[in-house]
């Protein structure tokens, strides 16, 4: 059996697959924001609970052996290769922590720990919206923009384990009113995700005399054809083509596959790639943008598919 988490900023999800790839349970808890310990505690018993409740829904497929089910966990963040120590994550209470070994030590056996992105990546390109493809680059669009990168049915983490991470370079060829653009988080400004962000694309409405409304309020005004909200979405998509322009010359994917609330903003699919092509240097584009076929559950599922044979190239 292989059980996989989601480590995310508000909620912790479980999930536990059998070997065949069938779901045998599902939970999901609160994040026990701040505390590190308890996101600990609040990991061990919800792989503690997935143990049991599998075992008594399906006990020819679930193993009461604990010690032969893998464990794989997705994190807002990444484990630096140099350090050992978690960085990057938005939930702070993780950066600095060796979290790997905490977490192997608490559950008593090894554990995988990967970017929460690449574990979104790894699940559309195994078995979702981008299965067979040889490069697929994973974006989940939300409160953040992170991204992963899977190649030939494996993870790309890289030398810095920032592999994907498109949201913080700069927006390509900002125009005036986008210099120096919005202050980011990690300490730079205009970065990527400060423009293409759930939140980003609210303040981008409020500022440009819409009501203070989240993207999504925004994104149905937008289908009722309110000219505000239109402007906004055109924005948003000029934009959003610029940026995974830059992302298309550098690793040329097949698929990029898009998660998260505004990967649910149905016009994408189309204008995107009709906007995109000005900034690729290629004389034609044949990149598929796609939405995932998990869903919300790609976190989690890629997670668990951490311990499949093969799905780690660089994964320290
Ligand atoms: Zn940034």
């Amino acid at each position: 059996m292989r059980i996989g988490i989601d480590l995310g900023g508000t909620k912790i999800e479980g999930l536990a697959l059998a070997d065949d790839g069938r779901e045998l349970a599902r939970h999901r808890v609160p994040a026990p924001r701040g505390s590190y310990d308890d996101t600990i505690r609040a990991v061990v018993d919800l792989v503690d609970r997935l143990e049991r409740s599998a075992f008594a829904a399906h006990p020819t497929a679930a193993s009461a052996d604990r010690t032969r089910n893998r464990i794989g966990i997705g994190i807002p963040g990444a484990i630096s290769p140099a350090t050992g120590l978690v960085k990057n994550a938005n939930s702070t209470w993780l950066n600095g922590r060796t979290l790997d070994r905490d977490l192997a030590r608490a559950l008593e056996r090894p554990v995988r720990v990967a970017n929460d992105a690449n574990c979104f990546a790894l699940s559309e390109a195994t078995d979702g919206a981008a299965a067979g493809a040889a490069v697929v680059f994973g974006v989940i669009i939300g409160t953040g923009t992170g991204g992963g990168l899977v190649v030939n049915g494996r993870v790309v983490a890289g030398a810095n384990a920032i592999a994907g991470e498109w949201g913080h370079n700069p927006l390509p060829a900002p125009e005036d009113d986008e210099r120096p653009g919005p202050s980011c988080y990690c300490g730079r400004s205009g970065c990527i995700e400060t423009f293409l962000s759930g939140p980003a694309l609210a303040r981008d409405y409020a500022a440009h005399g819409g009501d203070e409304v989240p993207a999504i309020e925004v994104a149905s005004r937008a289908d009722a054809g309110e000219p505000a909200a239109l402007a906004c979405l055109d924005r948003y998509e000029r934009r959003f083509a610029r940026a995974i322009a830059s992302v298309i010359n550098v690793v040329d994917p097949d698929v990029i596959v898009l998660g998260g609330g505004l990967s649910n903003l149905r016009r994408l699919y189309d204008r995107v790639p009709a906007l995109w092509a000005a900034h690729v240097f290629s004389d034609r584009v044949d990149t598929r943008l796609l939405p995932a076929r998990h869903g919300a559950s790609s976190g989690v599922r890629g997670a668990a598919w951490l311990w499949a044979p093969g799905t780690l190239l660089a994964l320290q």
